[in-house]
């Protein structure tokens, strides 16, 4: 077992060292096509350690130009660079050594598996993997340590897969970290209104959501409600112990295009002031803010005194859309305190997220991997 280890670390030193001034990292976007691919287009394609070199989507888009076959959603143009690169199947591997997942739930599972099998690093953000015991479920912000959990995995020549969370997960798992870590938090309520961009694209119908919320997202509140706990676990010897903490979810769909925002009301186990937990999102400074990564935020909390903040129109894109934004913290006569928080789904909670996890792997290769 010592042998296998040994000989994945090597391979994988070999395949994430950063090195100045060293070629690009070459990387597949497996599910280029939809709201989260070309997000994650229009990050790497300017990206100064990461080189698209493949871009992959369904039976539909294979075959045609990038340009031909995406429904391009951002206001900024198609980048040149992937202009007319020509749409592969996602079974079909090139040389990146890095393939970020971004496909449909329904088919993501064996062809991410695929990937890893071939010793490729897939850093995934479907739900196919996330609660697989081996994987982590990563936030560098959040939970780092978790990275060692890949270690366990048993992909030949240093393949591995590392899952980016759910989009609501991400936001409300950043919010809670620093009262998780300062206050013993064991009661979370989060009530959600998410972005419509969250459901892809073409997405909800818009007679469906024009002029409506809609009180129900396939699956989500069990997503909110289970991967917390695995995120904030603690791990001993490739193992997680839950933490002593419940969370109940309400998601609703409402007509805003980007950002989810949440109602978070919490206990702690332990007295604690308003003044203490203001305080704890002010000072909430991981590690990860100064390892001078392209995409992490130097402040992951933007702490916002506002009494009508945050808004989705005005707040979604703090420090390029990485960054949750908190206000209206006061006291909750059920919990005790409540806030709320907004992220960007498919920046911060998808696109933006899973980059920055390739990022952290590429700068802990070389000597901190495992
Ligand atoms: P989307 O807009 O529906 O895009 C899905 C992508 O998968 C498209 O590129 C599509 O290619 C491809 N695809 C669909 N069926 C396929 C097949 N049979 N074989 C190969 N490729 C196929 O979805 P999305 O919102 O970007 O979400 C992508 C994933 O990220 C999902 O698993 C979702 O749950 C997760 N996620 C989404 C968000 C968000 O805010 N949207 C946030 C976090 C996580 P074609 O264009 O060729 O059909």
């Amino acid at each position: 077992m010592g042998f296998v280890y040994e000989a994945k670390r090597e391979k994988l030193e070999e395949k994430l060292t950063l090195g100045e001034g060293r070629k690009k990292t070459p990387v597949a976007i497996l599910g280029a096509t939809g709201s989260v691919g070309q997000r994650m287009v229009d990050i790497l394609a300017r990206h100064p350690w990461f080189e698209i070199v493949q871009l992959a989507a369904s039976e539909k888009s294979v075959g045609k130009t990038y340009e031909e076959s995406v429904t391009w959603l951002l206001p900024t143009p198609i980048p040149e660079v992937v202009r007319r690169m020509i749409v592969t199947p996602p079974e079909k591997q090139s040389s990146a050594r890095i393939a970020f997942s971004a496909l449909d739930a329904s088919v993501a599972g064996p062809i991410e598996t695929e990937w890893a099998n071939q010793g490729v690093t897939v850093v995934t953000n479907t739900k196919s993997h996330r609660m697989d015991p081996d994987v982590p479920l990563l936030i560098p912000e959040v939970n780092p340590d978790h990275l060692a959990l890949a270690r366990t995995q048993n992909f030949p020549n240093g393949g591995m897969i590392i899952a980016n969370p759910n989009c609501v997960t991400i936001g409300l798992c950043i919010g809670l970290k620093p009262l998780f870590d300062a206050f013993s938090v064991d009661k979370v309520h989060v009530t959600t209104y998410q972005a419509t961009s969250g459901a892809g694209f073409p997405g909800v119908p818009s007679l469906s959501i024009l002029d409506n919320v809609i009180p129900y997202i396939s699956g989500e509140e069990e997503k909110v409600e289970k991967e917390p706990l695995k995120i904030f676990s603690t791990l001993q010897n490739g193992l997680l112990s839950l933490p002593s903490l419940t969370i109940s979810a309400s998601c609703v769909r409402v007509p805003v295009i980007e950002g989810h925002l949440e109602s978070i009301s919490f206990s702690t186990s332990k007295q604690v002031s308003l003044e203490e937990v203001k305080n704890a999102f002010l000072n909430f400074k991981p590690a990860v803010s100064f390892m001078g990564l392209p995409l992490a935020p130097k402040r992951p909390i933007h702490f916002l005194e506002r009494i009508d903040a945050p808004q989705p129109r005005l707040h979604k894109m703090a420090e390029n859309g990485m960054s949750v934004c908190v206000g209206g913290l006061r006291p909750c006569p059920l919990f005790s305190y409540k806030f709320f928080l907004l992220s960007h789904n498919t920046i911060r909670g998808a696109a933006g997220g899973s980059v920055l996890i390739g990022e952290y792997l590429l700068k802990q290769g070389k000597s901190q991997f495992f």
